[in-house]
């Protein structure tokens, strides 16, 4: 079988330490390992829009940067089809085919929408779209015949919904739809990098993120104020490295494991200062982040190529996303005409 990557991003701010732990450099390694048939990845838009439907205004400064987040990091347009979901508008019809193999009770069940819900405050007042972005988002991979889905581990409850979507059409429908796999980072870290304030998530709508466009005076700011072992307050005290973003960050960016591993022992057993710690830490994300920049800056400063590479890969997306849709169609039913 074709192996075929699909991810996506939702411009809703621009990409950060935590996309790059997870799905960023997972994209990277299939491309370096050139281990795949094809790869999409795209500016998840109409998604964007489901918990921002009054701030338009915010996702559409963001669709392009996000695509520019990824070509910074060093992924290659000649070898990766980007793409805007809007452009294709096939994902929206075959969302109404599998918002019928759904039940709302089971879409309430999903523990990422449930913290999600409650993150954002929606309470009872959770817009059906926002709700529903799960069977929007087995539209955006099965449009693809996607089977390798590089992700963060707040994907893998979704991705499990849109199993059990392709399983319900292939069953009532007979076999059209292929499906998909998850696939996250080793580095256990990686799976879910906390934010710079200690909370569970780095997260766009959260506001604790480092970003992959923050200035070294920026991100200097943001490390020496990182929260870490509030019980470690003075340097000869034991600290705790598990529950200390600080520790955490160098596990998932350090990449001389013998320094980091000395640290972390150091600080466990006291006599290691928090200030010195992020020092390091600074020191590791400004080697990482600096190669970043001076690619985004090429970017930044051709906005005309960038427009170009989503312009192309939009419509190359959406002759796929047709096709698939055709047969899609051809199985339901839906085809009344020659
Ligand atoms: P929002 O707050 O708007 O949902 P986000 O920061 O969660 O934004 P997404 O665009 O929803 O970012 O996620 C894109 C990809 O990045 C997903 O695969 C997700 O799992 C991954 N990801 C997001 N945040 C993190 C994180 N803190 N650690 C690891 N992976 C992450
Ligand atoms: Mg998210």
């Amino acid at each position: 079988m074709k192996k075929v990557i699909l991810t996506g991003d939702r411009p809703t701010g621009k990409l950060h330490l935590g996309h790059l732990a997870s799905s960023l450099r997972l994209r990277l390694k299939y491309q370096i390992e050139a281990d795949y048939d094809e790869m999409y990845v795209f500016s998840a838009d109409m998604q964007g829009l489901t918990d921002n439907a009054k701030t338009p205004e915010k996702i559409k400064e963001n669709v392009f940067e996000v695509i520019k987040d990824n070509l910074s990091i060093g992924l290659d347009p000649n070898k990766i089809t980007f793409f805007v979901q809007s452009g294709i508008p096939e994902l929206n019809e075959l969302t109404m085919y599998y918002l019928n193999l759904v039940t709302l009770s089971r879409l309430k069940r999903n523990p990422t929408i449930k913290e999600e819900i409650k993150q954002r405050g929606f309470e009872e007042s959770i817009p059906v779209g926002f709700l529903t972005y799960p069977i929007s988002q087995a539209a955006d991979i099965t449009a693809f015949d996607a089977n390798i889905i590089p992700v963060g581990d707040d994907q893998i409850p979704i991705l499990e919904q849109v199993c059990e979507i392709v399983d319900t059409f292939n069953n009532t429908y007979g076999e059209a739809l292929v499906r998909p796999k998850y696939v996250i980072p080793e580095n256990k870290s990686s799976r879910r990098l906390p934010g710079t304030d200690g909370k569970a998530k780095m997260s766009k709508s959260a506001g604790n993120c480092i970003y992959l466009t923050d200035d070294t005076e920026t991100v200097r700011k943001k490390v020496m104020g990182m929260y870490t072992d509030p019980n470690h307050i003075k340097i000869e005290d034991p600290g705790n490295t598990k529950d200390n973003p600080v520790f955490i960050y160098l596990d998932a960016f350090c990449k001389d494991r013998d320094k980091y591993e000395e640290l972390k022992s150091h600080y466990e057993q006291g006599g290691l200062g928090d200030k010195a710690v992020k020092e390091y830490l600074f020191e590791v994300l400004e080697e990482m982040l600096t190669p970043i920049r001076e690619k985004r800056a090429y970017y930044d400063t051709h906005p005309e190529i960038v427009e170009e590479i989503i312009k192309d890969g939009t419509k190359k997306a959406r002759e796929k996303a047709s096709e698939v849709l055709s047969r899609v169609r051809k199985q339901i039913g839906v085809e009344y005409f020659n």
